[in-house]
C-alpha cells in the first residue's frame, strides 16, 4: 500500500455524522489533496473495497458499523475566478463548509446564495442533492465542477446539463453515484442582483426590522434567524434536516385530496402536477411530537426527524418506514427520504 495514505481502522463516526449515530467505520481515510484519489484508486486493496464519501454527514443515516472504507474529503480553498459582464465566477473545494462559503461570498459583496444560508454541510455535497431553500436551489447560481472519476482515473469538468438536477437530485445520485468524487464547485453570481423573497415569513421578518430594500447580506441575516427559530441545531438535537422530500403527485390525486382535506397545502408544478407539504402529511397522521423508541418528530416541524439521545440507524429507519406507511395509508401518497440510509 501506497505510504502516503494513512488508513485508519476501525474509527468513531459518532462526532462526524448530524443525527449523533455512534456508528464505527471499518477503515477511514482522510483525503486532504486530490492527488490522493489517484492514489487510493492504484491501491488493489483499497480500490476493491466499498466506499462512502464523507462530507460533513449532514445528510446520511448510518449503520452501526460501515463496512466499507469511509473517505472524508477535506479538500479546502476557496477563489473568486474571474468575471465577464454578467457574472463573477467563484470556486470552492468539496471540504468547505457550505454556509462559510455563503457568508464568504457575501463578504465579496456578491449575491446569490443568501438563501442558502446555514444549510449544514460541505460545498462537494451541495451538488449531490442540489440543496435549496426558500426558494432557491444551488443549481439556479451552479456553473461547472470538476470530480475525479473513479472509473478512469481521470479528472473531469461537468457543466450544469451533465448533472441533471432536479427537485434534491442530481445524476450523482443516480449513473455517477459511486464513481464522481466532487473535487470543486463554481457558481456564477450575477453582477445585478435581484432580491428573492418568494417565501412570505422572509419578507415578514424584513418588514418587521423595517427593512424595505434588502441588501443580500439582510436576506441572508434574516434566514439565519428564521431557521435557527425553525429547525433543530444537530450539535444540540441530533438530525438531518427535512427526513422527507415533498411529494410530487398528479392533479388528479391532489384535487381528490383537497376535496377531502380542504386545508391541504399544495403547490402546482409546471407540468401541470402538484407538490404536496410532507411535513402537512405527517402532521395529520399525528406524528408531529410523537416518538418511536429514541427517534422523535420535531415537534415543531414535522419533517424533521430528531435523536432523542443514543439512537442507532435502524431506530431511525424503523420510524421513518412507519411514517410511510401510515402516509400511504391515509392519503395514498408515497414519501421519499431524503437522506442516504448507509
Ligand atoms: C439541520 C439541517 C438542516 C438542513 N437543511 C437543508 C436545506 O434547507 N436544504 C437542503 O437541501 N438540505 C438540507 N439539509 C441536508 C444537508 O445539509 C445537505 O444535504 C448537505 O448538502 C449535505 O452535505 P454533507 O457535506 O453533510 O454531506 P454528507 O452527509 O457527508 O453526504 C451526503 C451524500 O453526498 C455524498 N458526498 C459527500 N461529499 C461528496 C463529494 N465531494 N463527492 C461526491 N459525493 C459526495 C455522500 O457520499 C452522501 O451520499 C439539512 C441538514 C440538517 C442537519
Amino acid at each position: 500500500m501506497n505510504r502516503t495514505l494513512s488508513l485508519q481502522k476501525n474509527v468513531p463516526l459518532l462526532a462526524l455524522n448530524s443525527f449523533g449515530i455512534a456508528a464505527m467505520a471499518q477503515f477511514f481515510l482522510r483525503i486532504e489533496r486530490a492527488g490522493q484519489l489517484l492514489q487510493l484508486r492504484d491501491d488493489a486493496t483499497l480500490s476493491a473495497m466499498p466506499r462512502l464519501l464523507l462530507g460533513g454527514g449532514s445528510n446520511l443515516v448510518l449503520s452501526d458499523t460501515v463496512n466499507a472504507l469511509v473517505v472524508q474529503l477535506a479538500l479546502m480553498g476557496k477563489r473568486v475566478n474571474s468575471e465577464d459582464e454578467r457574472y463573477v465566477y467563484v470556486s470552492a473545494a468539496a471540504g468547505e463548509k457550505w454556509h462559510e462559503f455563503v457568508l464568504w461570498t457575501l463578504q465579496q459583496g456578491l449575491g446569490g446564495l443568501e438563501n442558502l444560508s446555514l444549510i449544514p454541510g460541505t460545498v462537494g455535497a451541495a451538488p449531490i442533492q442540489n440543496i435549496g431553500a426558500y426558494g432557491v436551489e444551488m443549481q439556479d447560481y451552479f456553473h461547472h465542477l470538476t470530480a475525479f472519476d473513479f472509473q478512469t482515473g481521470e479528472t473531469v469538468t461537468l457543466d450544469k446539463s451533465a448533472c441533471r438536477f432536479a427537485y434534491r437530485d442530481s445524476i450523482f445520485k443516480r449513473e455517477y453515484k459511486d464513481r464522481m468524487v466532487i473535487l470543486e464547485v463554481t457558481f456564477a453570481l450575477p453582477k445585478t442582483w435581484q432580491v428573492r423573497l418568494n417565501y412570505g415569513d422572509v419578507a415578514q421578518f424584513l418588514a418587521t426590522k423595517n427593512i424595505v430594500q434588502p441588501s443580500p447580506k439582510d436576506v441572508s441575516d434574516a434566514i439565519i434567524v428564521i431557521r435557527q427559530s425553525k429547525l433543530p441545531d444537530p450539535a444540540v438535537i441530533g438530525n438531518a434536516g427535512s427526513f422527507f422530500k415533498n411529494p410530487i403527485v398528479p392533479a388528479v390525486l391532489r384535487d381528490r385530496l383537497v376535496a377531502s382535506y380542504p386545508s391541504m397545502v399544495s403547490y402546482v408544478q409546471t407540468d401541470g402536477s402538484y407538490k404536496l407539504a410532507a411535513g402537512w402529511l405527517i402532521e395529520q397522521c399525528g406524528w408531529k411530537g410523537k416518538s418511536l423508541g429514541r427517534v422523535g418528530v420535531y415537534p415543531k416541524q414535522a419533517l424533521v426527524l430528531v435523536n432523542l439521545g443514543g439512537a442507532t440507524g435502524a431506530e431511525v429507519r424503523q420510524l421513518a418506514q412507519q411514517i410511510r406507511s401510515d402516509v400511504r395509508g391515509k392519503f395514498g401518497v408515497d414519501l421519499e427520504v431524503e437522506p442516504v440510509f448507509i
